[in-house]
């Protein structure tokens, strides 16, 4: 038997943390130990790892001792906060919150897109994941790039709810249910309705009049592609609880036709061509959740433009936007890199 290594899951009792676990089950993750870190108010909630109960302890700066792995998923403060206390105690941090993505001496790793730049975690023992919208972009534009280079990209996105923690999950399913019933919505996690409703707001604007969420999507764009790309986004919203969908434009240097980007994506690490219009084939949320795969179609060529390209690209923004991009960037990390 390999070697089995001990992991702490920082945030287990949320969204993103649970499906942590499960996709650390899944996998089949060599683990040693497990431990599941999360606020006071979870401190003793029984979870599981494979059938077997785990306690939950409330996070502390000592919690890290005999832990190779943490996966972090509490948040910014947390992260910024714990990461160097677990990194102290000889941990390597995959964390999921936006906290260290664009320090330069953190890597932004989507498995599919930059490996390599994995190597740069010795610098600081920490390993940004990107955000959720941001990861199933560069999933589907990577192969694209690599042949026609992507000189600017156009992104709406329609995000589900999911994103946004099991809070905005149970608040959607609690408005939709109140107003069928005739009820006045309560409304506590976004600023106004979010049944029914498309809130383009997503994260606090800036003095740009970007959303943050819109300026990560160009930022991190940049950094994990390695390249010098315009892009310009505007995210939005939606009722939806899994999965979260883009309409993405790309301006091309070289001509990509709709045959070539088939054929380019027919074959790229983690996608999945979902592309027959004619028959009502496309990609959909519902399709999306609950699996790995970065769905992309609607692939036309832009007439208003000489090199341009139209997709919609869709994926489960709990599992590659998160948890599963975090996992296997940790499965990179014990067969490269860690020993
Ligand atoms: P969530 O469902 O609200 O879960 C938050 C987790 O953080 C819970 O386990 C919570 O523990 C823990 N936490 C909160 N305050 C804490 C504290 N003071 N000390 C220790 N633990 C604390 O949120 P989520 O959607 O899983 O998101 C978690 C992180 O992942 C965020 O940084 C988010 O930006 C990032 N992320 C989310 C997505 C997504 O699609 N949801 C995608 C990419 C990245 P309690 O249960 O004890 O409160």
């Amino acid at each position: 038997m390999g070697k089995l290594w001990n992991v702490a899951v920082v945030g287990a009792t949320g969204a993103v943390g649970n499906q942590m676990i499960e996709c650390l089950e899944e996998r089949n993750f060599p683990i040693g130990k497990i431990k599941y870190l999360a606020s006071s108010r979870s401190a003793g909630e029984i979870l599981e790892f494979k059938g077997k109960a785990v306690m939950v302890e409330e996070l502390k700066h000592d919690s890290f001792e005999g832990i190779d792995i943490a996966l972090f998923s509490a948040g910014g403060d947390r992260s910024r906060e714990f990461c160097p206390s677990a990194v102290r105690a000889g941990a390597v941090c995959v964390d999921n919150s936006s906290a260290w993505r664009m320090d330069p001496d953190v890597p932004l790793v989507v498995p599919e897109v930059n490996p390599h730049a994995i190597a740069r975690y010795t610098k600081k023992g920490i390993i940004a994941n990107p955000n959720c919208s941001t990861i199933q972009m560069v999933v589907a534009l990577k192969p694209l790039h690599d042949y026609a280079t992507i000189k600017r990209i156009v992104v709406s996105t329609y995000q589900a709810v999911s994103g946004t923690g099991k809070k905005a999950i149970d608040e959607l399913d609690r408005q939709v249910k109140d107003l069928l019933q005739g009820k006045p919505p309560e409304i506590k996690v976004y600023p106004h309705q979010i049944a029914f409703n498309c809130l383009p707001h997503i994260d606090s604007f800036g003095p740009n009049g970007y959303t943050k969420e819109e300026m990560k999507m160009a930022d991190e764009t940049r950094k994990i592609m390695e390249a010098d790309i315009r892009v310009t986004a505007t995210t939005v919203r939606v009722p939806v609880f899994y999965s979260h969908s883009e309409s993405v434009n790309i301006e091309t240097v070289k001509k990509l036709t709709v045959a070539k980007a088939h054929e380019l994506l027919k074959n790229a690490p983690g996608c999945e061509l979902v592309d027959d219009p004619a028959s009502k084939v496309y990609p959909m949320p519902i399709d999306a959740a609950g699996q790995d795969l970065t769905l992309v179609g609607r692939i036309r060529e832009d007439e208003s433009i000489e090199t341009g390209l139209n997709l919609w690209v869709v994926a489960d923004n709990i599992r590659k936007g998160a948890a599963t991009n975090a996992v296997q960037i940790a499965e990179m990390l014990i067969e490269k890199y860690l020993k």
